[in-house]
């Protein structure tokens, strides 16, 4: 004779496991919503002081560059004039017109040598002012960021913390209640749930209209439903239609 199956699964039992398995996602999704924007505002304040510190230590490099630059430019304009100031002896012991001239060359030479030099040392320290105060607001603005992200972390902290717990314990019945859906019917539940804007795939009829889009259903397809003997979705919104008296509501 037949052997003696496992119990069959009913098409009733699987709505109430889809029904049981959405309210504790509903219950992990308003966990959720108490943390509001915070995760994604924390993320962002990070990101921002990340792209803050990058520019400070960028300008950092460009106002050493340009220091060092002066100071380069200072030590020209000295080199020269030692030329020149050694030049100038020299002048005053010249043999010929030749030795006079070329002195002469030079001396004007390493003049224009030091008024450039003097030109770049003046617009390199004018580059080192401006970045120095580049520096300066994007360090005080990280600062800034810094004591809101400290601010934001703590609220969000105290808010996880808080619920922590709580969503782990439901996260652990999720997945026990999820190894018993049927895998195809699990996905198809996750599909319509992620489309549905409140988040609810499993709904009940209302006064003859579907619960989730209150569209009207057709007489038929009500009673179908009231039966349970198989999955009706809402030809609107795709949704799972349910009979309140299965989970037991009014
Ligand atoms: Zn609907």
């Amino acid at each position: 004779m037949a052997k003696k199956q496992e119990k069959e699964v009913t098409v009733e039992d699987k709505l109430k496991t889809l029904y049981s398995l959405q309210q504790k996602l509903s219950e992990i999704d308003n966990i959720k919503i108490l943390r509001g924007e915070l995760p994604l505002e924390v993320a962002d304040l990070e990101d921002e002081i990340i792209g803050l510190e990058t520019r400070i230590k960028k300008y950092e490099t460009e106002l050493k560059d340009s220091e060092t630059a002066v100071s380069h430019q200072k030590q020209k304009a000295k080199d020269s004039a030692l030329k020149i100031e050694k030049y100038k002896e020299q002048l005053d012991n010249v043999r010929n017109n030749r030795e006079f001239d070329h002195l002469s060359k030079e001396i004007e030479f390493e003049t224009l040598e030091i008024e450039l030099s003097d030109k770049r040392v003046r617009e390199f320290s004018q580059d080192s002012k401006n970045l120095t105060e580049q520096v300066e607001k994007s360090k005080s603005f990280l600062e800034e960021r810094s004591a809101d992200l400290a601010q934001k972390k703590e609220e969000l902290d105290g808010i996880v913390s808080e619920t922590k717990q709580q969503e782990e314990q439901l996260r652990e019945e999720v997945k026990d209640i999820e190894s018993e859906v049927e895998p195809r019917l699990l996905q198809a539940f996750k599909r319509i749930r992620k489309s549905a804007r409140n988040g609810l795939a499993v709904v009940m009829i209302e006064r003859g209209a579907c619960g989730g889009c209150f569209n009207k259903i057709p007489p038929q397809k009500q009673m179908d439903i009231k039966i349970g003997k198989k999955i009706i979705v809402c030809e609107y919104c795709g949704r799972i239609m349910i009979d309140p008296e299965l989970v037991g509501a009014e």
